[in-house]
């Protein structure tokens, strides 16, 4: 019963399931069908927000735009995780993503620190690391050929919304939906389909299981176990709460120690991501949640949150055709920020182990073995942090430190403790600097360190350690403040709302057909937010891939589209004939395609009904944000040719090329502004600035476009929001 695998299926759309859905459509492109499942009303774990520097490269494989990216996800620069209080209460370290300084082939840096410590010739180890000295000192730019070398600070949410944006603009369809029933062969065990809450029935042939912890498919449904780390992991439950920025955001996150945990505080652009990780035998939830009040500063955003969580994975993340990846397939704990690392190598991992004439056994297996080797060193490294420290304040730290840690790490740090040596294999995640500054950082002071350090005398080793200290003092001096280069960088959107005016009319037209279209003028209070939005936007507004809009667009934030979608509701739903609302969506758009360039599909009306299915419709608007009347308002058309022909019809202008459809109908290049052989002009409406128009999607139409082409090209050009209903069509 193996079959090739052609339909693909995500079920659950956090941060995982967004990632892979990004990742899969990306690498595999339009070969599968890729579809993802979510739940609002379930909703996502929501935090998640500190990442690691190896990001970058899933971000490469995407082909994003940081600034982009960041202005999307109001993120913010990390160069490291300051450690407050682990070692000792008062005491702190950093762990940088840096280098420090240069290393010899046969010992590392920090070799030679310790000997010139030893002489009296070093000062403090992040003296020497240009991403510990910017981090310290709230600085930040980007440097040639990576030389400061860095991560994010997020906001997971909006992450996922950008994702989510960039996925189903490579086809990926969302389905909205709860799983009620998950549907195995009885022949193979294989999952078959997924139940939902509405009754419908999903069917795939790879299902990847991103429903966060409660995995409901590989772990719930397949029955795979989960390999509890908790005795090397004692926290299993975390408080997270939002508040507001204090003072500028600081180029690292803040790691806390605490008697009975450690707590978070994460920067981003528009607030602070705060919360505890603490152990359940050791606070209550009740006590954790006063206690984060009484530790975060700014005004509370978004109130504390309890989340439990067991650290440890499943015994296999891939059975069957079913791949977990997320939460589903195992947490640590958010230590070290290594979640979001481990979905990037999930998806690289399926990537080059995809299925490719069905699902084979030693894939399976090469997945599962490299997944669990993965998670097994990132687990040592974060338990390294729990169990060498010097705290005798509580029995959370006393019991850390008595522990029995995992063979590898007892030797890992048995071995620096001896000699300072760190040996590493070929794939570990955390590289020789980010050991010696925990272990350091920790405590351990190593009895020895490799003898080719004592072959420099005190003048070699004085000059040695002397420039790489310069060179980062050189360079550090360079870097800009690290909220200034934001700013300038990427500064995200700020949230402005749209203003209504209380007073608009609504005036109805009838076009010659007598279907009726809504005007309202002078609708917004301040329409000029939108101006700035597409001024400030830059390269985040942009052509969509595949989309036939003659120019670039801008989806727009909730507290932009919110109010439209009201004065819908409350004016224009019932007058529309839509009726149960099915979502939205709204868009900056600016006309900027000369009319002889025009693909077969922009040189026609169009009507709004992609996606639809039976029994659904579309409501429309066009909101004129330009004050040239000139560029043009909405022409409304009908067809003169029967159903058939008018299928045909729209069926060529997506097929064929320009020219060929251009001859086989006789239309020449341009918009369409008047009637020709095919549809009749039943109606036009002049723009004027700040009036919005309603209509029904179904309705064929077009801009107006007939100015010369240049004045669409200057300033901001023809700004319009263009707003769409999906609704249940009212019977009759
Ligand atoms: P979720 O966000 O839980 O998403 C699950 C999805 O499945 C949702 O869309 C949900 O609607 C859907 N779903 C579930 N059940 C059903 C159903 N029956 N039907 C339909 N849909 C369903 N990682 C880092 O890298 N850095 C950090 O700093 C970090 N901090 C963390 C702090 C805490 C306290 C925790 C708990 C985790 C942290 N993580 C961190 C981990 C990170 O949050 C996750 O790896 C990431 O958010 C991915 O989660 P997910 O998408 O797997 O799960």
């Amino acid at each position: 019963m193996n079959k090739p695998i052609r339909r693909v299926l995500i079920a659950g759309g956090g941060t995982a399931g967004w990632m892979v859905a990004a990742g899969l459509s990306k690498c595999l492109g339009t070969q599968y069908e890729i579809r993802l499942l979510e739940s609002e009303e379930i909703g996502t774990v929501g935090v998640g927000e500190a990442t690691i520097p190896t990001l970058h490269i899933f971000h490469e494989i995407l082909d994003l735009d940081e600034r982009e990216f960041m202005q999307a996800t109001q993120a913010t620069f990390k160069l490291g995780i300051q450690f407050e209080n682990w070692r000792n209460i008062g005491e702190h370290y950093l762990h940088s993503f840096g280098k420090t300084g240069t290393s010899h082939w046969t010992a590392g840096f920090h070799h030679f620190w310790l000997e010139g410590r030893k002489r009296g010739l070093a000062s403090e180890y992040t003296d020497y690391c240009l991403e510990a000295r910017a981090a310290l000192d709230k600085r930040f730019a980007h440097l040639p050929d990576n030389g400061l070398n860095f991560a994010y600070h997020l906001d997971a949410t909006l992450y996922a919304a950008y994702l989510r944006r960039y996925s189903e603009a490579l086809g990926v369809q969302r389905i909205e939906g709860k799983i009620v029933k998950v549907h195995t062969d009885e022949a193979n065990g294989h999952i078959s389909g997924l139940t939902l809450q509405d009754g419908s029935l999903l069917e795939a042939d790879l299902f990847i299981d991103c429903t966060g912890m409660r995995s409901v498919l590989l772990g719930e449904t397949l029955g795979v176990p989960y390999e509890d780390w908790s005795h090397w992991l004692p926290c299993d439950s975390a408080v997270a709460a939002q508040t507001s920025l204090q003072g500028d955001a600081v180029p690292y996150t803040r790691s806390i120690a605490h008697p009975w945990g450690w707590q978070w505080r994460i920067p981003l652009q528009h607030r602070v991501g705060n919360g505890l990780v603490y152990s359940s035998k050791h606070l209550s939830d009740d006590e954790a949640k006063a206690t984060l009040l009484t530790k975060v500063q700014g005004e509370v955003i978004r109130p504390p949150r309890v989340i439990k969580f067991k650290p440890g994975q499943r015994d296999v993340a891939w059975k069957h055709n079913c791949v977990a990846i997320g939460l589903s397939s195992g947490f640590l704990e958010p230590l070290e920020s290594t979640s979001i690392h481990m979905i990037q190598k999930g998806i690289t991992r399926l990537v080059q182990l995809f299925p490719v004439d069905g699902i084979c056994q030693s894939d399976i297996d090469e997945y599962n073995r490299q997944t669990r080797e993965g998670n097994e060193n990132a687990r040592d490294f974060v338990i390294l942090h729990y169990h060498v420290q010097n705290r005798t304040d509580s029995p959370f730290w006393r019991d850390c430190r008595e522990m029995d840690v995992p063979a590898q790490l007892k030797h890992r740090i048995q071995l620096f403790r001896d000699s300072a040596r760190v040996m590493l294999g070929s794939d570990e995640l955390f590289a020789e600097n980010s050991w010696v500054q925990v272990m350091m950082g920790q405590g351990i002071v190593p009895a020895g360190h490799h003898p080719i350090t004592r072959q420099m005398d005190d003048r070699n080793l004085a000059d040695f350690l002397g420039g790489v200290r310069k060179d980062a003092a050189r360079m550090l001096m360079k870097l800009p403040s690290h909220q200034a280069y934001v700013e300038q960088f990427c500064p995200a959107l700020k949230p402005v709302e749209l203003l209504i005016n209380p007073q608009a009319q609504i005036q109805t037209v009838e076009l010659i057909d007598g279907s009726q279209v809504l005007v309202v003028d002078d609708f917004a209070l301040n329409p000029e937010v939108f101006e700035s939005i597409a001024q400030s936007a830059g390269p985040a507004f942009k052509p969509l891939p595949g989309h036939p809009y003659p120019g670039p667009q801008l989806d727009l934030p909730p507290a932009l589209t919110a109010p439209l979608q009201a004065f819908f509701d409350r004016h224009c739903r019932e007058r529309l004939r839509a009726g149960k609302a099915l979502g939205s969506m709204v868009r900056l758009s600016r006309v900027m395609q000369d009319g002889k360039t025009l693909d077969a599909r922009q040189r026609i009306c169009h009507r709004d009904d992609s996606g639809l299915k039976p029994g659904e419709m579309m409501s429309a608007s066009v909101h004129y944000l330009f004050k040239d009347e000139q560029l043009g308002g909405t022409v409304f058309f009908r067809s003169k040719m029967n159903e058939e022909e008018t299928k045909l019809f729209f069926h060529d202008a997506n097929t064929l090329d320009a020219a060929a459809f251009g001859n086989k109908y006789d239309i020449p290049p341009g918009y369409m502004t008047e009637s020709n052989r095919y549809f009749e002009l039943i109606g036009r409406l002049p723009a004027k600035w700040n009036r919005i128009v309603f209509y029904d999607g179904g309705i064929f139409h077009s801009g107006d476009i007939q100015a010369p082409h240049g004045a669409y090209q200057s300033d901001l050009g023809r700004l319009t929001a263009n707003a769409f209903f999906k609704s249940e069509k009212l019977p009759g």
